[in-house]
């Protein structure tokens, strides 16, 4: 499924249940936000050697995956809402990232751009 199709099915969600009238900008970013916090809460106290262990049992899985679509669907929403294009908007971002970070310069290391010389 693209982008833009999710993004189709998002607005009828909303539209079958009347959601639209909260789904203003401000309240998905802010909605995009809680639901990147409620990942982070999961994976908070697991040490990163920990990680593949954790993920492999599946109530975890299932946890993690739902919170992922939730902060993708938020963030289709926003970007819906704001009509940025996300494939445009993906693509310019990581051509800027890469003239910030020239594989030269950046390889290995993970200082700032602004500090690369
Ligand atoms: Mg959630």
């Amino acid at each position: 499924m693209g982008i833009h199709q999710m993004q189709s099915d998002l607005r009828a969600f909303a539209r079958e249940r009347d959601w639209e009238q909260f789904h203003s900008v401000k309240n998905l970013v802010m909605a995009l936000s809680g639901e990147a916090g409620e990942l982070s809460a999961l994976l908070q106290w697991v040490e990163p050697g920990q990680i593949g262990a954790w993920i492999a049992r599946p109530a975890n899985r299932e946890a993690a995956s739902d919170e992922i679509a939730d902060v993708l669907a938020y963030l289709l929403q926003v970007a819906d809402g704001l009509d940025i294009d996300l494939e445009e908007a993906f693509t310019a971002k990581l051509a800027k990232n890469a003239a910030k970070y020239p594989v030269e310069k950046s390889r290995g290391v993970s200082t700032k751009y602004t500090e690369l010389g």
